[in-house]
């Protein structure tokens, strides 16, 4: 397969440098089955492909996991990143680097730090991590980052348990020094499916949200800017899911698989190229994963003949096939679509798992769900006292 004639390159590369990760939340972004320790790219490939990023157009990299820091070079692969001429930013949760080997990674050249944060205080943040102390830990790394003048953004994911508690997450951001929060609501793939009845807020909460969020932001201009990423079971149109298929970014998975987004892998039938067979570039123009959502030759009605399919690409691939069975159909969360109505019927679905009940993710797969418990325990002081 050949690419198409216009091919922009990339700005951003998301390199998945192991799926390995101290922490359990039940929304984690990885993949059901995670890639193995024995199966991860090794330092000289990473340096390599970091290399090619440069060469071809990206211009930042974030270093992602599961948690990077579980890589004992990662140093090394800042510093390789960093050589390589990217601007380099470190996800992680916070645990497992010590001071000496943050100022290190300083040293090396990091950008940028951007963590994880479960929860305000530390019984339901640490309930949500499945780690005991791990809010603690947080906030000791959130001190040593901004001590080495590193910028921090903290990042949150939001759910049923947390979303009443926009107002102290924000707090809690400031008080750890960052410069930014992004409060996004959990997705609900892999195993933020696997917990949706616990995770997914009701229509009401997600409203009285966006009202608070407004207030925030007018409250804490000039100290903190808080991104917003929004439910899509609750909204008009969908979101420019990865700023269109193929567009502007890639991910790079722990074994070295080229993806198109980081959900990719759950749509049947793609092929994806490894950084071991091909050069990135070569992925990037030629991969039929790359290629198969490019452009918009693919679209169908009512995405083909609409004027904001600019504007949004036709949605999420992977909501459209998890929704519909063809990733090839308008994202549902359209109201032109027409499978609307089920995600209509998911939002106004009354919740029934009133126990909470959520299944932390695997540092193994799915074989071994470490922390089965009612998520009373687990829910912000704020969440738990709402009527
Ligand atoms: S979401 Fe939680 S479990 Fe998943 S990689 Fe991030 S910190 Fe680890
Ligand atoms: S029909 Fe397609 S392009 Fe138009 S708004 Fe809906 S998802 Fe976007």
């Amino acid at each position: 397969m050949t690419a198409p004639a216009q091919v922009s390159a990339p700005l951003a590369m998301l390199a998945e440098l192991t799926h390995r990760c101290p922490l359990a939340c039940p929304y984690c972004s990885n993949p059901l089955q995670l890639d193995r320790r024995s199966d991860e790219l090794d330092t000289a490939t990473w340096v390599r492909v970091f290399q090619e990023a440069a060469a071809l157009g990206i211009l930042q990299i974030h270093l992602s996991g599961g948690e990077p820091a579980a890589r004992r070079d990662l140093v090394e692969l800042v510093a390789g990143a960093a050589r390589a001429g990217l601007y380099t930013n470190l996800i992680t949760s916070g645990i497992g680097l010590d001071q000496a080997r943050l100022a290190a990674l300083a040293e090396a050249g990091l950008d940028h730090v951007q963590l994880s944060v479960q929860g305000i205080d530390e019984p339901s943040a640490d309930a949500v991590a499945g780690l005991a102390g791990s809010h603690r830990r947080k906030r000791a790394f959130a001190a040593m980052t901004t001590a080495l003048g590193l910028p921090l953004t903290v990042n949150v994911v939001l759910h049923r348990g947390n979303l009443a508690a926009l107002e102290a997450l924000v707090e809690e951001a400031i008080t750890l020094g960052a410069r930014r929060i992004e409060l996004a609501h959990a997705q609900y793939y892999g195993w933020g499916l696997i917990n949706r009845d616990a995770l997914m807020p009701d229509r009401a909460s997600v409203i009285a949200a966006r009202t608070t969020l407004d207030r925030l932001r007018a409250a804490t201009q000039g100290r903190i800017v808080i991104d917003y990423v929004p439910p899509d079971h609750f909204a008009l149109y969908p979101k420019p899911c990865v700023n269109g298929w193929g567009q502007q970014s890639l991910n790079v998975t722990p074994r070295g698989r080229v993806l198109p987004c980081h959900a990719a892998e759950t749509i049947p039938g793609l092929e994806f190229w490894t950084v071991a067979e091909h050069s990135l570039d070569v992925i990037w123009r030629n991969s039929p994963a790359f290629n198969a959502y490019r452009g918009e030759d693919w679209m169908v009605e009512p995405c083909r003949s609409c004027a904001r399919k600019a504007i949004d690409f036709g949605g999420c691939r992977c909501q459209a096939l998890a929704l519909t069975g063809d990733a090839r159909n308008t994202d549902p969360v359209c109201t032109l679509s027409p499978h609307h109505l089920r995600v209509e019927a998911l939002a106004d679905t009354p919740l029934t798992n009133t126990t909470l009940v959520m299944r932390g993710r695997s540092a193994q797969g799915v074989e071994a769900l470490p922390h089965d418990e009612p998520l009373a325990d687990r829910m912000s002081p704020a969440c738990r006292d709402r009527p």
